[in-house]
């Protein structure tokens, strides 16, 4: 049966532990009243409370204590209504999820999240962002970093804090212990495990014309991050074909959206939403991106599926920026063929299908259950689908499970956890402001891609050299499209750091 934690539930590497074994922890939320007048403070609030509540079994309950006469500083979301002070916004914000329980009281959970800089907490974790970067920090002291509206340091902050509840519950804690701090800074693209300075505090002024296609998890949080921006205005375009709309298994993840939404378009519901305030433009298509009937100078790409990621290529607009998640891992990356770099097609083949002995395996793995849940869903006999997960026996009712197993879309379902659609909605929306800032080191042609992993967030996350897919049929360097793609992002204004003239070949 489809449920808010079916995505989360599923298995990783063998080392996301079964959901029947497991303890949900019950999470306390504290924002300290000299803190919980600051931006950044009700930005992380509200994105960890906007998370907890949706990773059911995983948090058996959230208690978020609050001052009760802060006044909102900041945009934080169409879920939190549009009236009251902080603690109204949080309630009323939670409650259009209604998952995981919340009480506004001081109870101590089995996690004690403490929001904003201060000193070290005992049995606890400081969760802070501010301006571009975010993490948190067990027993030790964080310095406050210059005040900041923006949303994308609290965000980051609180993706990584939430990862870490994850992990407490349902990873092998011998294999992947407990992250002591990290952080990581959307300005640079690097991680460390003290805050790292750097970005402007604030955005002087900037004027959007963007497409963003696929208003799934990643899109939805890139657009919520967008329209809580200040100083940014112009137009998006949110472009969805998805004909089911929100659907139950998507609450998990998809941070704009609650129960009310269920079964509604996802384009020009977010559309919706966000034009109630802000200064951005928002308009929508509910259908593929080919059949929009304009242009797109640049494309923000948040699509979930390989074919729907060669759709958004063919139209090789002069800019393209891609948020993905990947497991446990959050990645932006900057498809450009000047130096080399890949399109939005490369590694990623769309006619990709889940081996058998994959789908056996999962099979064998579901609970007896689950085994006769999917048996009924396809009219198969439940000894002849045991048979053929054994066995690989063809010929019988049994292998009929293989549709059940590739999901109600005719593709195998993957874990998605919204920490880490968070994280990469955020690295998508930060990206894009960068671009428009002139930022001097966003994403590069010659360093395409920055990722975040939130197996141990301290280590390994950064920018990293990306080429293009050498086996990818689509952007040939001497093909036609892929010689009018160069010269269409050559067109644009080229970052201080990159070539001047073509260097991809
Ligand atoms: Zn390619």
């Amino acid at each position: 049966m489809d449920a808010v934690s079916s995505r989360h539930e599923i298995d990783v590497r063998g080392v996301v532990g079964p959901m029947d074994s497991a303890t949900p922890v019950a999470v306390s939320l504290e924002i300290p009243a000299d803190v919980a007048g600051s931006p950044a403070v009700q930005h992380t609030a509200w994105a960890l409370l906007n998370m907890l509540v949706r990773l059911d079994r995983v948090v058996s309950a959230v208690s978020v204590a609050c001052p009760s006469d802060v006044h909102l500083r900041v945009r934080l979301s169409p879920l939190a209504g549009d009236a009251g002070g902080l603690r109204d916004r949080l309630r009323h914000g939670a409650a259009a999820l209604n998952v995981v329980p919340v009480d506004f009281g001081h109870h101590r959970g089995d996690v004690r999240l403490v929001v904003g800089s201060g000193g070290a907490v005992s049995d606890g974790v400081r969760v802070y962002g501010e301006g571009w970067c975010g993490g948190f920090a067990r027993d030790r002291a964080v310095a406050a970093a210059p005040s900041s509206t923006l949303p994308f340091g609290p965000y980051i902050a609180a993706a990584m804090a939430v990862g870490e509840v994850f992990k407490l519950v349902h990873i092998d804690p011998a294999k992947y212990p407990p992250t002591a701090a990290a952080f990581y800074t959307l300005w640079s693209h690097q991680s460390d495990t003290t805050f790292i300075q750097g970005g402007h505090a604030a955005i002087p002024s900037i004027v959007l014309d963007e497409t963003l296609a696929g208003v799934g998890a990643v899109g939805c949080i890139c657009a919520n991050l967008l329209w809580a921006t200040d100083g940014v205005s112009g137009r998006v375009l949110l472009v969805d074909g998805d004909e089911e709309g929100v659907d139950i298994t998507n609450l998990n993840r998809y941070m704009l959206f609650g129960r009310a939404h269920l079964g509604m378009p996802k384009a020009s519901t977010a559309r919706d939403l966000l034009n109630g305030a802000g200064s951005i433009a928002w308009d929508a298509h509910d259908g593929p991106i080919e059949s929009t009937g304009r242009p797109h100078r640049r494309i923000l790409c948040a699509v979930d599926t390989n074919p729907s990621r060669l759709a958004v290529q063919s139209l090789w607009p002069e800019s393209l920026l891609m948020g993905s998640t990947k497991e446990l891992r959050a990645e932006v990356v900057r498809c450009d063929p000047r130096m080399g770099g890949p399109c939005a097609r490369c590694y990623n083949p769309p006619d990709t299908t889940t081996p058998d002995d994959e789908l056996r395996r999962r099979f064998r793995e579901a609970t007896p259950d689950e085994q006769r849940h999917l048996a009924e869903e396809v009219g198969a006999d439940l000894e002849d689908a045991v048979a053929w997960a054994d066995t690989g026996e063809c010929g019988t009712t049994g292998e009929r499970v293989r549709g059940a197993l590739l999901g109600p879309r005719g593709r195998t379902e993957t874990f998605s956890a919204p920490f880490v659609s968070c994280a990469a909605g955020t690295m998508l929306a930060a990206e894009v402001v960068k671009e428009h800032l002139s930022a001097p080191v966003p994403l590069s042609p010659s360093v395409a891609r920055a990722l975040l992993q939130f197996w141990r967030p301290d280590l390994s996350s950064g920018a990293k050299p990306y080429l293009r897919d050498p086996r990818c049929p689509t952007c040939i360097p001497e093909c036609e499209a892929g010689v009018i793609w160069r010269e269409r992002t050559a067109a644009r204004p080229l970052r201080s750091d990159a070539p001047r003239e073509d260097a991809g070949q």
